[in-house]
C-alpha cells in the first residue's frame, strides 16, 4: 500500500490518480490546509469506477507533525512506500513567513521520516524543486548543478534533501528525490486540477483573465529571447507518472535524485500566445515590473529521468492548456459550491 501525503493538493492528487490507474492501493494523509475535501471525494468516485475498480483509497485528515496519527496509520496499514508532497510551496510567502515554511516543510517532514523509521517503512519519494538550484549557473540544469537556493522555500526543500540522505545512510531508507520544474495542466478526465485559494501561477492566471481581471505579465526586460522569463513547463500527469515509476524502481534498486522537466524552455509570452491560440480568443494583458526572485531562465536536463526510471514527458503543451482550461470550468462550479457552504455556515453561526 502507498501513502501519499498532501494528496488533496494539486500534484499529490494527480499522483493518486496515477497510482490508482496502475492498480495500487492508496491512502492519503492531508491536513486540508491548502488541499480540498472535494478533491478527495472526486478521487474516491474515480477509484470506484468500473475501469479502475478494486483499488482501495482512504483518507486521513491529519497533519504530518501529528506523531500519534502517523503511528496509528502505520500500525493500521502496511505501507510499502511514502510519496511525500505535503508542504507549502509559494516562494513569496516563504520570504514573508519563513516560520510557516520551516514548521511545515522541515519539522513536518522530519516528523514523517521519524515515524517511518519507527514503523520500519523503508521507501520514500520526495518532491523537491528546481528552486534548490537557485540562480542557474548554466542551462539546461542537470542534477550536478550546484544547489544554492535564494529563498526560504528552496532552503527548506534542500534541508530535507540532506535529512533524507542522512536518514537513508543511517536507517536503511531508500529514496527517490524529484526536483520539479514548472508543473501545468490537469487530469484529462477532470478529476483534479490546480486549485489554490490565491493563484500565483502562470497558466491558471492566464486562463482566469478577462476584461475585469487583466493578466499581469511580470517583467519583459530579461536577458532572454523575447525579454520574458523562460521556464520548463511539464504536464502534471506526466510528472505524476514519474512517481509510480520511481516506486517500481525503488523495489529493485538503490536511491536516486532526478530532475523532472521536459528539457524545453518556453517564455511567458510564448505560453501566453499558446493559450490564446488554443482557446481561440484574445486575452487582455498588462505589462508589470519584474516579480522579485524570478530567475531569467530555468530549463531541466531530463536525461537521468529517462535513463534511470525510463520516464519521458509526453503531453504536448497544447493538451496541457486544453485540460487546464476544462478544469477551470469545473473549478468555478466547485468554488461556488464551497462558497455557498461557507455562507450557510457563517449564517448559522450568527443566528
Ligand atoms: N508570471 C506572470 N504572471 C503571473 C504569474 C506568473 O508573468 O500572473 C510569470 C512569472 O513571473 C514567471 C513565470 O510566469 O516568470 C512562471 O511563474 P510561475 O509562478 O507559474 O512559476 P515559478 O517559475 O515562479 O515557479
Amino acid at each position: 500500500m502507498i501513502l501519499i501525503t498532501g494528496g488533496a493538493g494539486y500534484i499529490g492528487s494527480h499522483c493518486a490518480i496515477d497510482f490508482i490507474k496502475q492498480g495500487y492501493d492508496v491512502i492519503i494523509l492531508d491536513n486540508l490546509s491548502t488541499g480540498h475535501m472535494e478533491i478527495i471525494e472526486r478521487l474516491k468516485e474515480f477509484s470506484s469506477k468500473e475501469e479502475v475498480n478494486g483499488n482501495f483509497i482512504d483518507f486521513i485528515n491529519a497533519d504530518i507533525r501529528d506523531t500519534y496519527a502517523l503511528n496509528v496509520l502505520f500500525n493500521t496499514y502496511k505501507i510499502d512506500c511514502v510519496i511525500h508532497f505535503a508542504a507549502n510551496s509559494l516562494v513569496n510567502e516563504s520570504v514573508i513567513d519563513p516560520k510557516k515554511y520551516y514548521n511545515n516543510n522541515v519539522t513536518g517532514s522530519i516528523s514523517l521520516l521519524n515515524a517511518m523509521v519507527e514503523n520500519n517503512v523503508k521507501k520514500i519519494v520526495f518532491s523537491s524543486t528546481c528552486a534548490t538550484y537557485g540562480e542557474p549557473e548554466y542551462v539546461p540544469i542537470d542534477e550536478k548543478h550546484p544547489q544554492k537556493p535564494v529563498n526560504p522555500y528552496g532552503n527548506t526543500k534542500l534541508a530535507m534533501e540532506f535529512a533524507i540522505k542522512d536518514y537513508a545512510k543511517a536507517y536503511g531508507l531508500k529514496y527517490a528525490i524529484f526536483r520539479y520544474f514548472n508543473v501545468i495542466g490537469a487530469d484529462k478526465d477532470g478529476v483534479s486540477g490546480e486549485w489554490h485559494d490565491i493563484e500565483t501561477h502562470l497558466v491558471p492566471n492566464i486562463l482566469k483573465a478577462d476584461e475585469s481581471k487583466v493578466f499581469k505579465l511580470f517583467g519583459d526586460d530579461y536577458d532572454t529571447k523575447d525579454g520574458t522569463c523562460v521556464r520548463d513547463y511539464i504536464d502534471v500527469c506526466d510528472l505524476a507518472h514519474a512517481h509510480t515509476l520511481a516506486y517500481e524502481y525503488l523495489k529493485e534498486n538503490t536511491s536516486t535524485i532526478i530532475n523532472l522537466g521536459t528539457g524545453d524552455g518556453q517564455s511567458v509570452k510564448e505560453i501566453f500566445s499558446a493559450v490564446e491560440k488554443t482557446l481561440e480568443k484574445e486575452i487582455p494583458l498588462e505589462n508589470h515590473p519584474r516579480r522579485e526572485g524570478d530567475p531569467a531562465k530555468l530549463i531541466a536536463n531530463p536525461e537521468l529521468a529517462n535513463t534511470v526510471i525510463g520516464w519521458k514527458s509526453q503531453t504536448p503543451l497544447e493538451n496541457s492548456i486544453k485540460n487546464a482550461n476544462e478544469w477551470e470550468k469545473i473549478l468555478k462550479i466547485l468554488q461556488n459550491k464551497e462558497n455557498k457552504v461557507q455562507e450557510n455556515f457563517s449564517r448559522k453561526a450568527i443566528l
